[in-house]
């Protein structure tokens, strides 16, 4: 984003969250050819990030798709509503956050295991076997005891 006091095209993202809405991004940005700071509030549906999916086909980034992933890893474990919300809007924060036009859909992926990890062992698990297509159950279970270190 340009930088209003010195025109400067490239300027960076300190710090982001979302605005009282919840519908924007709040950004604080500051610019490193002037030092000045500023902040800019983006609407999400706004911010235009297209996915690029393994056989390289291009779709836009859909909030819901993430979600769905989210809520099958957490099917019937103790995990709050509130918590899984949340756990959405960190990664779609971070996904943002790249401030990438185009990002692989391997990327997103790695973020939510992240985000997973964190959040509840098994909907981890869940997901990294159904995400990284685990060919058989060895594979399955590497993954499985990197974990558990
Ligand atoms: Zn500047």
């Amino acid at each position: 984003m340009k930088c209003p006091y010195c025109g400067n095209p490239d300027t960076r993202v300190i710090d982001s969250r979302p605005a009282e809405d919840n519908s924007s991004i709040r950004r604080r940005r500051s610019c490193d050819e002037c030092g000045r700071r500023f902040t800019t509030y983006e609407k999400v549906e706004t911010i235009p990030v297209i996915v690029i999916k393994k056989d390289n086909n291009r779709e836009q980034y859909k909030r819901s798709k993430i979600e769905k992933g989210v809520l099958s890893a957490c099917y019937k474990r103790p995990v709050p509503a509130e918590e899984i919300q949340r756990t959405i809007d960190a990664i779609e924060l971070e996904i943002f956050n790249r401030e990438e036009k185009e990002i692989p859909s391997s990327e997103i992926g790695e973020i939510v295991m992240d985000k997973l990890k964190e959040l509840d062992p098994v909907a981890y698990v869940r997901f990294a076997s159904v995400y990284r297509e685990f060919k058989d159950a060895n594979t399955f279970m590497d993954e499985l005891k990197k974990f558990l270190q």
